[in-house]
């Protein structure tokens, strides 16, 4: 009996994509972005006290090419959505955001006209973390959930295209 039959099908290919989803969600590369007060509660994270090079990725990019995750920490002004979105796009895929705190999901007390009421109108949003502000634990619990979406992500998916795929099979539902 050849090998090929020994094993279970697909067997290669989900080791694969495992083994790709281990190497990404060790090396996560965080975009320096910080929008308003939760900002200083990210910072924290990065510093000695909570040491996120626990979890490989202690290093904040200056250049969004540079990264592959945006932490959306604090409201967002409409102002700055163009300005979010862009640096978004400048981001190699695949990529990953998390929004921290309820100003960026929700528009949190801010429920007015100068700020964007959740920041996933603007970008897709991975993990929603809620507080006012998240605690540096929090910020590690959202990032260590992120480690299990990436690491069961599948190889050679668009994000945007499967999300408009799902989106167009649960309208046909
Ligand atoms: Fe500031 Fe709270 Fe809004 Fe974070 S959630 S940006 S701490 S007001």
């Amino acid at each position: 009996m050849g090998l090929e039959e020994k094993l279970p099908s697909g067997f290669l290919l989900t080791t694969v994509e495992q083994a790709a989803g281990w190497v990404r969600k060790s090396s996560v590369f965080p975009a320096t972005f910080g929008l308003a007060c939760c900002a200083i509660e990210m910072m924290t994270t990065g510093a000695g006290r909570y040491d996120l090079a626990r979890f490989g990725m202690e290093v904040f990019r200056g250049s969004p090419r540079q990264a592959d995750l945006m932490i959306v920490a604090g409201r967002v002004s409409q102002k700055m959505a163009p300005v979010l979105r862009q640096v978004y796009d400048q981001m190699p895929a695949p990529k990953w955001v998390i929004s921290m705190g309820v100003c960026a999901s929700s528009g949190g007390m801010f429920n007015n006209y100068a700020i964007v009421q959740g920041v996933d109108h603007i970008v897709p949003v991975d993990i929603y973390l809620p507080g006012c502000p998240p605690r540096p634990e929090m910020l590690i619990d959202a990032i260590l959930k992120l480690h299990q979406k990436i690491q069961g992500g599948k190889l050679g998916v668009n994000r945007e295209e499967a999300a408009r795929e799902a989106e167009a099979a649960a309208l046909k539902a």
